[in-house]
């Protein structure tokens, strides 16, 4: 199937993100980089990136120093359900942090951000008692949240005036020294948490809203074949979002999270993506953040 406005086509085993890399990996080669803390300062002509992910409301387990940088990125997913002392912890915990920018998206915990979460999720509450715990008896781990956290998680109101400590992205694009950044929240649906859509035609509708010219894509959910291998050896990552990564947006970094035992830096030979994942999947906040320098772009 193609679709028009970009030329980016649904694979046929777009369902099936294993089969589909299988297949995809046949023609391109997959290079794996070490995470290395930086040890000097950033040169005068560069930009320090410091990338995070997967917090989950464990900043005061963190063991390791967060290192100084330009800017800071969190790839989602930094509350258990979104409540609002949540948010309000790690938006506490962004202000001490010494970045000059601190770039945030939403990942599929933060129930609270999605306002079509929110709507079907009282919807059930309303409709159905029986609907009602369906978030909880699904796979991903609740991390001790009870059916009342989510409850009162959903009934925040207007959440994003909690992050005054960031730039909160959602599907929107900043410019910083001349260069672009862009973040969407959104995966492909897993256990019906937030921000989540159906795997092909649905999730490339909201990859054909990243603009062509970004430099640093942030999204919650890996690419199919970088950072998305799960413990049962099964791959997580979106199959339209590699394919718009490399055939359209082409950024020079691709740093998310979400999958977090594919914690790591990869790169295809043109593009480097980052699983920035701090908590491993124990929800243990283990994982280094990840340092980038990227030069600044001409006559910055
Ligand atoms: P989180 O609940 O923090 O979004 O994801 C935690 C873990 O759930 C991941 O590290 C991964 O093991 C698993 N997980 C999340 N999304 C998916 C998915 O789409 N497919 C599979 N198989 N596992 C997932
Ligand atoms: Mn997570
Ligand atoms: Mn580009
Ligand atoms: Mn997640």
């Amino acid at each position: 199937m193609l679709n028009m406005q970009n030329n980016i086509e649904i694979h046929p085993l777009t369902n099936n993100p294993t089969a589909a890399w299988r297949e995809i990996s046949q023609t391109q080669k997959v290079f794996k980089l070490n995470v290395k803390p930086p040890c000097k300062p950033v040169d005068n002509d560069k930009i320090r990136f410091v990338c995070m992910s997967d917090t989950h409301s464990l900043t005061h387990n963190i063991k390791f120093d967060v290192p100084d940088g330009d800017v800071f990125i969190h790839a989602g997913d930094f509350t258990k359900c979104g409540q609002q002392e949540e948010v309000q912890e790690f938006n506490r915990w962004l202000g001490e942090l010494p970045h000059k920018y601190k770039i945030v998206i939403a990942g599929n915990h933060e129930l609270s951000f999605d306002p079509t979460f929110i709507h079907i999720f009282k919807k059930s509450c309303d409709h159905s008692s029986r609907h009602t715990g369906s978030i909880l008896e699904n796979e991903i781990p609740t991390l001790g949240m009870q059916k009342d956290d989510l409850n009162e998680a959903v009934r925040v109101v207007n959440v994003k005036q909690y992050l005054t400590n960031c730039i909160y992205l959602e599907d929107s694009l900043v410019e910083i020294y001349g260069i672009k950044i862009y973040g969407t929240p959104w995966q492909p649906e897993f256990c019906k948490w937030a921000f989540n859509v159906p795997r092909g035609e649905q999730c490339l509708s909201k990859w054909n809203t990243i603009p062509d010219n970004v430099d640093v894509l942030i999204t919650h959910t890996p690419p199919v074949g970088h950072g998305d291998l799960v413990c049962s050896g099964i791959r997580a990552g979106c199959v339209e979002l590699l394919t718009t990564v490399q055939q359209r947006v082409k950024p020079k970094y691709h740093v998310f999270g979400h999958i977090h035992e594919g914690y790591g830096i990869t790169s295809d030979g043109k593009i480097i993506y980052i699983n920035a994942s701090t908590c491993d999947i124990n929800y243990i906040p283990n994982n280094l953040p990840v340092v980038f320098d990227m030069p600044l772009p001409a006559g910055i």
